[in-house]
């Protein structure tokens, strides 16, 4: 595997690798990698020639300051990794090499900026505009793989994409999880003993929530959500909400012929 600091590197090995025919799969992430990250890789292995992943901590997307200097960082261990699974290119920079200058760019993402994720995290989905659109521009790839897990941010890259006017197909994968249930994430280290066994409670209360919310509707689902959370000492519930799975419109009236998403 090739490891590439500047992002010019990277620029003219895909344009040698696009003159011999080649197809291009692109996987960004921010490291401290999991078989959830080695997953987008293999998905991009079965369909392109090329697989370049990146691994950069993008500081414009971080909304908290104590969240940035607490992100995991696992280099090596990510090298080996991205080498075992087979990856070819893996483009680590560092921030003066994504940002020569302050971004000042400001996306709209409309509605999709105000809900969820939005609203929770202001400034979060420009950040995170900011680094795929000059990741997007300096691998070029054909196609690039992001997880469902951030679906919200699946679907502001594809606004995104569309506003630039990008020729790159988005592709949403499957999301990983450990052997009970919690979805992988760099971000679950963090979490002490104590934590991780009330955070597998997540699973198994949207299963069940999934459930009420077919039977009863989605204000008793959202009842029992914040009742379940209520009895677990280290959680606190930022939002249930549900969601067209389409346009993520919040949902307040429950329609089983829609595709939702919660
Ligand atoms: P991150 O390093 O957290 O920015 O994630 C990089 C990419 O990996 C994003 O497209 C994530 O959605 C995706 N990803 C993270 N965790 C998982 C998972 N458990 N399953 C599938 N994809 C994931």
């Amino acid at each position: 595997m090739l490891v590439l600091r500047k992002i010019k590197e990277i620029e003219e090995l895909i344009s040698l690798k696009k003159q011999k025919g080649q197809t291009i799969g692109f996987v960004p992430t921010m490291g401290a990698l999991h078989q959830g990250h080695i997953s987008l890789i293999n998905y991009s292995k079965q369909q392109t020639d090329i697989t370049v992943c990146s691994i950069f901590v993008n500081p414009t997307q971080f909304n908290n300051a104590s969240d940035l200097t607490h992100y995991p960082r696992t280099p090596e261990a990510d090298i080996k990794l991205l080498e075992e699974a087979g990856c070819d290119i893996l483009y680590m920079p560092e921030v003066k090499d994504v940002y020569p200058e302050n971004d000042t760019r400001k996306f709209d993402f409309g509605y999709l900026d105000t809900i969820l994720e939005g609203a929770k995290r202001p400034g979060h989905f420009n950040g995170v505009g900011q680094v795929v659109s000059i990741l997007l521009e300096g691998v070029k790839p054909h196609k690039a793989f992001c997880g469902s897990k951030d679906y919200q941010q699946v679907m502001v890259v594809k606004s995104l994409v569309k506003q630039l006017n990008l020729e790159v197909e988005i592709i949403a994968c499957p999301i990983l999880r450990e052997a009970d249930g919690l979805a992988m994430s760099s971000r679950n280290v963090r979490l002490n003993e104590q934590e991780r066994l009330e955070a597998a409670a997540i699973p198994e209360m949207m299963k069940l929530g999934n459930q009420i919310l077919k039977l009863y509707g989605i204000a008793e689902a959202k009842k029992y959500i914040s009742s379940v959370v209520a009895t677990i000492p280290n959680m606190k519930l930022e939002y249930y909400e549900v969601c067209d799975a389409e346009t993520l419109e919040l949902l307040s009236e429950f329609n089983p012929k829609q595709k939702q998403f919660h």
